[in-house]
């Protein structure tokens, strides 16, 4: 891969920004959220990261996340909480990961699979309380509760766990988040009612960590505040230090003329004379192509915009009478420090939210790890 880009990760931030998860969990187990390929920082570097800061569990959307851990000789417990048909289920079983089960169709489908793989599968129920995206509505909960039940009773799995997610944490206020916590403690009732005893019970996201402090149970399921990124726009968080930079060595400038059409459809068109550096990063890469005429990028000691059209490859900064050489680098994101944009400055430019910033940044972008 060609290193004139990287996407540089600050592994003891990770541990840092999980250790003041935990905090702030005060008691409460942590869970790691790794999935997307750990929010694009990588996931087994930031899952052993986020284990070395204080997790105890990792978390991923699909089982073959999961195996992936498991195969880099990662022992924690493991929960995979989206799991389409044509998940391999024994293997899972094998692995002693825990399935989450958020469709009414995948109880039996877990049942058999435990039999095929001659030992108990490890399970965890995923309520619906109020997001109607994953997990057993009320409606069919008692039902699966029951059935669960009954398989535990005959060694077929291990509930060991009983979960929701939240629909609008990010809007602390919001009153969804309190009539979905009255559903979820409803629904762990139900669960107690059919004699199942779950090691954990679990709903907060990382927004829910900071904001919700009757949203901890048993245990948290932090994602993005883990990488440093603030789960909800505006709310700054002291102590949480974003881990990815993603710059670039620029290839250099050239001096273009006053009314110079630049980049494809000259969707920017120059002022005055000025000098145009050229960044070797493009869509192809992750950098949105919305970004076009305002991303914004730090060349030459200053914050800039994207001037024109965002390219597979490549975009364009406007750097007026500053200059650069090639071999100079543009920072894209990063933590802040020296004046360059956050990746939640990038969300705001565009529209987005920092988690869509990060987790697009594509595999021609190596990373790098400190
Ligand atoms: N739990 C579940 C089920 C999720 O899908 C996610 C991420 O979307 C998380 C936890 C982590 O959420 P966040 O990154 O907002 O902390």
């Amino acid at each position: 891969m060609p290193s004139f880009a990287e996407a540089r990760v600050d592994l003891d931030a990770i541990s840092g920004n999980v250790s003041l998860l935990a905090e702030r969990a005060a008691g409460a187990l942590v869970m790691g959220v790794v999935k997307a390929d750990g929010y694009g920082h990588g996931m087994l570097p930031a899952a052993r990261a986020a284990l070395a800061g204080g997790a105890t569990w990792l978390g991923t959307a699909f089982i073959s996340e999961a195996l992936h851990l498991r195969a880099a000789g990662i022992d924690a417990p493991v929960l995979a909480w989206l799991v389409p048909p044509g998940e391999p289920l024994t293997e899972a079983i094998d692995a002693g990961i825990d399935i989450g089960v958020g469709s009414v169709w995948l109880v039996d489908e877990v049942l058999d699979a435990a039999r095929q793989a001659r030992r108990p599968a490890r399970v965890q129920l995923k309520a619906d309380t109020g997001l109607n995206r994953g997990g057993i509505g009320p409606v069919e909960w008692p039902d699966a509760v029951a059935a669960l039940a009954r398989a535990e009773a005959e060694g077929l799995v291990t509930v060991t766990g009983v979960f929701s997610h939240f629909a609008c944490a990010d809007d602390p206020g919001h009153p969804a988040t309190s009539a979905q916590l009255e559903a979820f403690h409803r629904a762990l009732d139900v669960v107690d009612k059919a004699g199942l005893r779950p090691e954990v019970r679990h709903i907060a996201n990382s927004a829910a960590v900071l904001t919700r402090p009757d949203a901890r149970f048993d245990l948290v399921r932090p994602g993005i505040a883990a990488y440093g990124l603030s789960p909800i726009p505006g709310l700054a968080v002291p102590g949480l230090r974003p881990a990815m930079t993603l710059s670039a060595i620029l290839v250099g400038c050239k001096r273009a003329l006053a009314g110079s059409g630049v980049s494809y459809g000259y969707r920017y068109v120059t002022e005055r004379a000025t000098n145009l550096a050229l960044v070797p990063l493009g869509y192809g890469d992750g950098v949105p192509r919305a970004a076009t005429n305002r991303g914004p990028v730090f060349v030459a000691g200053r914050r800039r915009t994207i001037a024109g059209t965002v390219c597979m490859d490549q975009f364009v900064v406007d750097i007026g009478e500053d200059t650069v050489s090639p071999g100079d680098r543009a920072i894209l994101f990063g933590p802040g420090d020296h004046g360059e944009p956050t990746a939640q400055d990038w969300a705001d430019a565009l529209d987005t939210i920092s988690y869509e910033i990060v987790t697009r940044i594509g595999q021609r972008v190596p990373r790098t790890y400190t």
